[in-house]
C-alpha cells in the first residue's frame, strides 16, 4: 500500500539535504561548541554558520538568535521571560483564543500565579483584529503574544498593525511563527516583533531544536532565562548547545529561504486544486478560515454529518489530522473552531490538510477521488441508519 502523508502542519520530513549537512557534527565534528579547542571551534563553526542562516530567514542579526530545543520551549522563554522580567505588582498579557497550547497552557500557568491575561478572539475567518488587540490593553500590560499563522487553520494574522500598536504603547510583542516560518516572507523589522518562535521540525529540519529570535536593536528586551546553568547564548538558555540539530535546522532555514518564492506558488496550486475538486465534489461542506490570509500549503474542510476519526479510519493510507484535540480518546470539537464560533457540526468535523515539500499532484488527486468517494460512502451509511 502505498502511504501518503498529508500531516505536514504536525510536522514534517526531514531533507536530505539537511540531514548530510548533520551527518559530520555527529561523528568527526563532535566537539563542545564552548571549547576553544580545535573540536570545540569546528563545532561552534557550524553552529554560528547556522546561527546566520536562521537570521537570514527572518532579516535579523545573527546575534538575536537563541537556540533551543523547539518552538514549546521558544513560546515559553519569550513568555515566562518577559513576564518574569517585568517590574510591577500587577501584570497583565494579551494573547487570542486561538494560540497553539504551546502559549496557551504557559499563559495559563501564569494565570494561577497570579497574572492576569486577555484572550482575545478571532472573528468567524480566523482572523484577529488589531483593534481588539488594542482595546485589551492596559497600563500594566507587559506583553502581547499573538500567532503569525495558526496551525489548524493556517490563517495569518495582521501582525504589521499589532506591531505598530505595541510600538505605540512600548508593550513587548512576541509572535509563535512557528507555522508560517520557511513557508512565507518573515521580516522581524516590517513585522515589529521583539521575540520570535519557530522550530526546525516544521521545516523540514530535525525534530527538538528551535530558536528564539530577540530583539537587540534600540533598548535592550528585558528577558529573565528559564534555563539557567553555564551561561550559554548570552545567559538566555544555558546547556552544551546541539550542533547537530542546530546544523540542522540552519541549513533547513537556507533551503527554505531559496526555495520559498517557487515552492508557495507549487503548494498553493496543489492546496487549491484540492480545495476546488472537493466544492465542486461533494455538497456541504465548508472551508474553514480565511482563504486570502492562509499559508499556501493548508487546507481546512469541515464535513457536517461525517465523523472525523471514521473518515481517517476509512482511508488509513492517507495520513491526515482532524486538527481538534483527542482527549482520553474521545474527539473534542476543535477549540480553535469554537472560538471561531462556528457551528458545533462544523468544529467538530475538520480535517486538516498540510501540503509539503514532497506533496505531489498524483497524490492530490488521489487524496480527493479516496475522500469523495468515502464521504459520499459515510454519509449514504448515515441516511441508512437514520432511516
Ligand atoms: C508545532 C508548533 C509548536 C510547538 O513546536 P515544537 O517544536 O513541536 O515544540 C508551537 N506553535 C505552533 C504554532 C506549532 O505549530
Amino acid at each position: 500500500m502505498n502511504r501518503i502523508y498529508f500531516d505536514n502542519n504536525a510536522t514534517t520530513p526531514l531533507a536530505p539535504e539537511v540531514f548530510d549537512a548533520m551527518c559530520p557534527y555527529m561523528v568527526e565534528d563532535f566537539g563542545n561548541a564552548s571549547s576553544i579547542h580545535w573540536y570545540g571551534q569546528r563545532a561552534k563553526a557550524g553552529m554560528e554558520k547556522a546561527r546566520g542562516q536562521v537570521a537570514k530567514l527572518l532579516n535579523a542579526r545573527a546575534t538575536e538568535i537563541v537556540f533551543t530545543s523547539g518552538g514549546t520551549e521558544s513560546d515559553n522563554a519569550a513568555i515566562l521571560g518577559i513576564v518574569e522580567a517585568a517590574r510591577g505588582e500587577s501584570k497583565h498579557v494579551v494573547t487570542t483564543a486561538i494560540e497553539h497550547p504551546a502559549v496557551l497552557s504557559t499563559v495559563k500557568a501564569l494565570e494561577r500565579r497570579g497574572v492576569s491575561v486577555t484572550f482575545v478572539r478571532a472573528g468567524a475567518s480566523g482572523l484577529i483584529d488589531p483593534a481588539d488587540v488594542a482595546a485589551a490593553l492596559r497600563p500594566e500590560t507587559v506583553l502581547i503574544s499573538v500567532m503569525h499563522a495558526n496551525n489548524e487553520l493556517g490563517t495569518i494574522q495582521p501582525l504589521e498593525e499589532i506591531g505598530r500598536i505595541a510600538q505605540e504603547r512600548d508593550i513587548y510583542f512576541h509572535t509563535d511563527a512557528v507555522q508560517s516560518a520557511g513557508k512565507i516572507p518573515l521580516d522581524v523589522h516590517k513585522m515589529g516583533v521583539d521575540l520570535l518562535s519557530l522550530s526546525a521540525h516544521k521545516l523540514n529540519g530535525p525534530k527538538g531544536v528551535g530558536a528564539l529570535y530577540v530583539r537587540r536593536r534600540g533598548s535592550n528586551v528585558d528577558l529573565e532565562p528559564i534555563i539557567d546553568g553555564g551561561g550559554h547564548e548570552g545567559g538566555l538558555r544555558s546547556g552544551t548547545l546541539n550542533v547537530p540539530r542546530i546544523v540542522g535546522l540552519g541549513k533547513a532555514c537556507e533551503i527554505c529561504r531559496q526555495e520559498m518564492a517557487e515552492e508557495s506558488r507549487r503548494l498553493a496550486g496543489l492546496r487549491d486544486r484540492l480545495k476546488d475538486g472537493l466544492l465542486v465534489r461533494l455538497e456541504g461542506i465548508h472551508i474553514n478560515g480565511s482563504l486570502e490570509h492562509r499559508l499556501p500549503n493548508n487546507l481546512s474542510v469541515s464535513f457536517p454529518g461525517v465523523d472525523p476519526p471514521t473518515l481517517m479510519a476509512a482511508m488509513s493510507d492517507i495520513a491526515l489530522s482532524s486538527g481538534s484535540a483527542c482527549t482520553s480518546g474521545k474527539p473534542e470539537p476543535s477549540y480553535v473552531l469554537q472560538a471561531l464560533g462556528l457551528p458545533a457540526e462544523v468544529a467538530s468535523t475538520p480535517l486538516r490538510f498540510g501540503l509539503g515539500r514532497f506533496t505531489t499532484q498524483e497524490e492530490i488527486d488521489y487524496c480527493l477521488n479516496r475522500l469523495v468517494e468515502t464521504v459520499k460512502r459515510l454519509r449514504e451509511m448515515g441516511r441508512i441508519a437514520a432511516a
